[in-house]
């Protein structure tokens, strides 16, 4: 029996997304935080395992709203925001607009529930080209746009005055994916909640020390989210995300420091890979930096050698590998191990 000739043809031609573990001793290739939140893991001592978590994750929201100043009739918890980026899709449907490069998902769900992906080329700065995302709303009519701002695995923020047109040009959802947020310098599309019902923000746990826990939240009007929330299955978070999190949340001071500090060595990292011959790093608004690099499948290998795994991004953006920050120690490991590996092709060239 053929099984892959059951399978509808969209998910047949999908390739599954790549979060194969590979073995290494410094793991900077999932944009993961270096700092865990391990003492809120306490919190789970309490639970019932016999019962099922709230399905409304309610303790949970009532604490974000407060953060986001939002009510949490505006919030949609998600197993991840991988989860609600499902779940946008199954609820609104394509055809589905992003630009690229940009976080694989968006790309891979649409093509899932068989609907049609729109993808528009970033300008040569990697922002959003206004022209031919415009034309494309226009020709397309998309019923969700997604926009990384921070973008994903590009690293800087889609200025303001190209994504504005587009919430306004817009007869469908504009996704704005603040993933990375918490490490920008710009403020983000929070506080444009209110002026525009079609606008939704989905935001991590992941990238703030948390990935394990598998938590990701949208932020929209009450009537998106009552939207969205029929295709939520009933009890997506459990029940010790949901403790943990709430532990770690109210740690704000740690919160905030662990941020800072990602902050503060990735401006590190950032000048130091100035300085490596033949490394040209983009500058980065997220926890994590692309950079260009001649032989990237070459320098992707050495690093590994020595117990260091970055992100190969071939498939992505060209002749490019993406770091994350990691702590002072690790960056300085990778450092030392990228500019060996460089001083050593050079040698070998000459
Ligand atoms: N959006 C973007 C832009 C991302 O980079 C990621 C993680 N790689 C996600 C969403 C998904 O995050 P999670 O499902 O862990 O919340």
């Amino acid at each position: 029996m053929n099984i892959r000739k059951l399978v509808k043809k969209d998910v047949a031609a999908l390739r599954a997304y790549r979060a194969a573990e590979i073995p290494c001793r410094i793991k900077l290739d999932a944009n993961e935080s270096p700092l865990g939140f391990e003492t809120a893991l306490k919190a789970v001592s309490s639970l019932k395992t016999n019962r099922y978590p709230d399905p409304e994750a309610k303790a949970l929201k009532r604490l974000l709203a407060r953060d986001f100043r939002v009510a949490p009739e505006n919030i949609l918890q998600g197993n991840g925001s991988d989860e609600l980026i499902y779940y946008l899709i199954a609820t609104f449907g394509g055809p589905v607009l992003y630009p690229v490069p940009t976080f694989s998902m968006y790309g891979i769900i649409a093509q899932a529930f068989g609907e049609e992906k729109v993808e528009v080329p970033l300008d040569e700065a990697y922002d959003l080209d206004a022209e031919a995302m415009l034309t494309a709303v226009r020709r397309k009519k998309p019923k969700i746009i997604f926009l990384s701002s921070p973008n994903n695995p590009t690293g800087n923020c889609f200025s303001s005055e190209r994504i504005l047109p587009l919430l306004e040009a817009s007869k469908g959802i504009v996704v704005v994916d603040e993933a990375y947020q918490p490490f920008a310098s710009e403020r983000g599309f929070l506080p444009l909640l209110k002026d525009y019902k079609n606008l939704v923000i989905l935001r991590t746990l992941s990238k703030i020390g948390l990935a394990g826990l598998r938590l990701g939240f949208m932020i929209a009007s009450p009537e998106i989210v009552e939207e969205v929330n029929k295709v939520r299955l009933p009890f997506n978070v459990n029940a010790l995300s949901q403790a943990v999190a709430l532990a770690a949340l109210q740690e704000k001071k740690k919160l905030k420091a662990s941020i800072r500090q990602i902050v503060t060595e990735r401006g590190r990292l950032l000048s130091a890979m100035e300085t490596i011959p033949g490394i040209t790093p983009f500058p980065s608004e997220a926890n994590f930096i692309l950079f260009r690099v001649s032989g990237p499948e070459r320098v992707y290998e050495e690093l590994l050698k020595q117990g260091i795994l970055v992100r190969n991004l071939q498939d992505a953006v060209e002749g490019s590998l993406r770091v994350t920050v990691g702590t002072p120690k690790e960056n300085k490991a990778f450092l030392r191990a990228l500019a060996k590996i460089q001083r050593s092709a050079r040698q070998e060239q000459s």
